[in-house]
């Protein structure tokens, strides 16, 4: 989600319905949960999941941290204006310094707001961070996905031809805010800023490749890269201690993938996913909604599975993206969370990301 997507879910969030504390009720955790709603009030709450481990969640969005007795390890860090009240409510709490801020993915609504920790923490990140991270060029061709939108060939997009993430499911206004040079047209580096830009995201101080773990105050946490998914950066953050790991966008029990499916990576995605499955946890602790188990997981790699294959027998048999969306209906999964939505953007997502992939 963009910032421009939490603006306008902040405004939804207060319509729905409250289930929020009785799930973190601790008799709760590790069992599986009923969840059917989203979690969006209170709008700010931190809670204890675990042992030193807690939540920290802004209407949807949500981080942790890890409390030891030389300093606190937060995971994303959100955006400025949960990272500021953040800060304010760990000096208050437990008056440690943050040690390490690890960022599951950079995209800028997770990864945001780190640099009020700037001065006490060492940043870590997976290595394609690095890259993520730079702006393109001026002139940087539009990526192949977003060359499927480009119908006119011009090399970038006007509104008439915005689809996908900067498009359908961004509202109104969304384009303007992106067109940042007001020219009419998103070149591949406005459509980049969305995204990962601003000034928001700290860079790393440290990237890693496969595995990492960090110690501090006695305490592990482990890091681990399962592949490509929703990004090519996203790292699956395990406490050993809590049986718990903390999993962004790629993987929300009893959620789909965000309606388009954010630009991911299809087969891949589901090989991440099983890779997850053999993590030894009880809890995963989500960058959005509401927490879950390892049954949560099988269920995503289904479902991913057979929309991957619904979507490539489609368009091997000469399908159009519309024809796909009215006719893959997934519905073994109609009770997750906010299917009606996801579930057509992740039909075209899916169609989107095979025709722009090089048949293998
Ligand atoms: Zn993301």
């Amino acid at each position: 989600m963009s910032l421009n997507q939490i603006r306008t879910l902040t405004m939804v969030a207060t319509k729905l319905t409250i289930v929020a504390a009785l799930i973190f009720g601790s008799g709760l955790i590790g069992q599986v949960y009923a969840q059917t709603e989203v979690i969006a009030e209170p709008e700010r709450e931190i809670l204890n999941i675990r042992g030193d481990l807690y939540r920290f969640r802004q209407v949807r969005h949500a981080g942790v941290f890890l409390v030891t007795d030389d300093g606190i390890i937060v995971v994303d860090p959100t955006f400025p204006e949960v990272s500021t009240w953040l800060k304010q409510q760990l000096d208050e709490r437990f008056g440690l310094p943050v040690k390490y801020v690890i960022y599951s993915h950079t995209h800028n609504d997770h990864a945001g707001g780190g640099e009020v920790f700037a001065d006490t923490a060492t940043f870590i990140a997976h290595e394609n961070a690095r890259k993520n991270l730079q702006r393109p060029a001026d002139d940087a061709p539009l990526l192949p996905r977003e060359q499927l939108w480009d119908t006119n060939n011009d090399g970038v997009i006007q509104e008439s031809e915005a689809g996908g993430y900067i498009g359908v499911d961004r509202g109104e206004g969304a384009f303007a805010l992106f067109d940042t040079d007001s020219n009419g047209s998103l070149s591949r580096a406005e459509i980049w800023a969305a995204r990962f830009g601003g000034a928001t995201v700290r860079a790393p101080d440290i990237y890693y490749s496969d595995k990492a773990s960090i110690t501090l105050g006695g305490k592990t946490v482990e890091l681990h890269y399962t592949g490509l998914n929703h990004s090519d950066d996203m790292t699956v953050v395990r406490f050993p201690e809590e049986s718990a790991i903390y999993t962004a966008d790629f993987l929300t029990p009893n959620r789909l993938a965000w309606t388009v499916l954010d630009g991911g990576f299809l087969p891949d995605w589901v090989e991440s996913l099983q890779q997850v499955e053999q993590l030894d946890f009880d809890i995963i602790v989500p960058a959005h909604e509401a927490p879950g188990t390892k049954a949560h997981v099988s269920e995503q790699t289904r479902y991913l599975e057979e929309l991957y294959a619904a979507v490539s027998e489609g368009i091997a048999a000469g399908k159009s993206e519309q024809e796909l969306v009215d006719s893959i209906l997934m519905e073994d999964y109609s009770h997750v969370l906010e299917f009606e939505k996801s579930r057509p953007g992740n039909v075209s997502g899916a169609y989107e990301i095979l025709m722009s992939t090089p048949a293998e």
